[in-house]
This record gives C-alpha cells, structure tokens and sequence, in this order.
C-alpha cells in the first residue's frame, strides 16, 4: 500500500518527578509497542510543581483548572506539596538511568527546564542574566546525563521572551519547539530573523481540553486524529503525567487510530527534516504572544497579519 506521506511530530513533556519517574517508563514501554518514535523534552531540575497552589489567589483561572484536571489525583499529593511544604525533589537529573533509557531506544531527547514553574511563573520578570542562568543551569545538567549538549529545546508553558529568544541563539540548538503554531517557521525577533527554526505545537493537549470542549479522553484523541490527518505538519504534545499515566490507554488507542490512518507518528526532528524535503524555505514570522482555548495565561506564538 503506498503511503499517505502523511506525518505527526509527537512531543512529551516531562514537567514533575513523578512523570519522569513513573510517567516516562509507561511512555517508553507504549510508544514500543506502537512502533512509534518521540521527542521528549525534560525538566532538568527542582520539581516546584507545589508552588502552584500559591499562585491561587494571584490567578482566578487556576483554580477551576485543577478541579478540571483533577490535579490532586492526577499529579498525587506528594507532587503538589514538592517545593511548598515539602523540599523539591529533582526531576530529570535525579533519574538519569531513566532519562537514558529515552535515547537508548531511539527517540530524542531535549531540554523542556531546569525550574519548570520558575520560568513559566517568573519569566517576564527574570533579568536576562537570569533566564540565561536557567538555560545554562538546565544545559550543563543534560550534558552530565547525557554525555553530550542538547540539540533541541522546548520553553515550559510555550512561553518565551525575545531574550530567552536571543539567547538560544548561542546555545547550538538544531530547532526550538517554544510555542504554539500551524507550522515549523523561522521567528523574527527585534526585527531580526534567528537562526534557530520554531516547530510549533499545532494541536490542542488533553489538559486543555478535556471538561472543557471534551468530556473524556477519547473524544478528544478522536478529534485530535481527525485534525492531524487534516493539517500538514501537526504536532502532538502530550505530558508524561497525563497521557504517562492516567490517561495512558487512551494515547495507545489513539496511535493506533494514527497508525489506521496511516499517518507516521515521529519525532519534530523527523518533522522538520520531512518539512525541509519540500524544498521550500520556512517561512519567517514574527514572534508574539496569545492565548489558546482551555490554557491560562499567555503563550508564545508567531503574530498573524
Ligand atoms: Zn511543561
């Protein structure tokens, strides 16, 4: 049967502890079976996932949204009381044989943090000299794991600055997934084009929408496998605590729903090389934020018009 050509760049983030731990394994064993391969991105550093809770009264859509996602079960008490009553436990750093296991099998591995919440919490009010301490902190921790610098690199939250932009620029990355989109693009920031291609995230994750446009987890698959046959460069992001644990046979019926459609799930570096097989420049655009349905608070996007 001769294939559709069609592709799906799927991304994992690993926010917490407890996603790299419990989360990533569950991840690793179902992509196996369905032949599938990834790019996950890592939090390298302290898990602060706690401090959430404080943001409460500073952030009324926050609230409701942990009651949607039903944070308490999903992420367990231990992850949301990390950083406040608790100490932080490391994240990707703390479980290296783990992180490993991530190339060993053949997907990709990238830098997501070193202080998740830090940067998706404080990034605008950090001096460049700080979000380029973050970088570096969360850069040198990948190497110690991993034995050699990260090529990619994915801002928590979708959230950047022009200067965590700029500083990127210096970081010998291959592509950056820092924002949402419809398609791999090359940002324009100051006036300048970068160096560094964007792969957007293209499609809605399962936190955004389920309670929201979606009730369960398989309605939402359903239209998110519809979309991706439809779009040209998709991009699934999934996070090692959803779709790694609670929600764990729903993102398996949904690559094999994938795999139906004959649409290759890979990872944003197979993306991006079959995007750059066209023969077409990317296209250059200008980098703002926006919001996005079901998510709090600013994301990083490119500015239409
Ligand atoms: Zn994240």
């Amino acid at each position: 049967m001769k294939s559709t050509g069609k592709i799906l760049g799927l991304r994992i983030d690993v926010d917490t502890h407890d996603g790299m731990k419990a989360g990533v394994p569950t991840l690793l064993d179902l992509l196996e079976k369905a032949g599938v391969k990834g790019t996950f991105y890592l939090s390298m550093g302290p898990d602060n996932a706690g401090k959430a809770i404080f943001n409460v009264f500073q952030r009324p859509g926050f609230f409701s949204k942990m009651r949607r996602t039903k944070a308490a079960r999903v992420y367990g008490l231990r992850t949301l009381l990390s950083g406040t009553l608790l100490p932080a436990r490391m994240i990707a750093t703390a479980l290296p044989e783990v992180a490993r296991r991530i190339v060993a099998e053949g997907h990709e591995a990238g830098v997501h943090a070193w202080d998740h919440r830090r940067w998706q919490d404080q990034l605008e009010n950090l001096s460049e000299a700080q979000v380029a301490r973050e970088l570096a902190r969360a850069f040198e921790a990948f190497v110690e794991v991993f034995g050699a610098p990260p090529k990619t690199f994915a801002a928590p939250a979708w959230f950047a600055s022009d200067a965590s932009l700029s500083f990127q620029e210096n970081l010998g990355l291959d592509y950056a997934s820092d924002c949402r989109g419809e398609e791999p693009f090359i940002p324009i920031v100051g006036g300048a084009a970068l160096v560094t291609p964007q792969i957007p995230t293209t499609l809605p994750t399962l936190d955004e929408a389920l309670g929201d446009t979606h009730s369960v987890a398989r309605a939402f698959f359903t239209s998110v496998a519809v979309a991706a046959g439809k779009a040209r460069w998709p991009v699934l992001t999934v996070h090692a605590e959803l779709e790694g644990g609670p929600f764990a046979d729903d993102l398996t019926w949904f690559l094999e729903q994938a795999a139906e459609a004959d649409i290759r799930v890979t990872t944003l570096r197979e993306l991006l090389t079959a995007r750059c097989g066209t023969g077409k420049p990317l296209p250059r655009r200008t980098m703002g934020h926006g919001t996005v349905p079901g998510r709090h608070g600013k994301v990083s996007m490119p500015v239409v018009g």
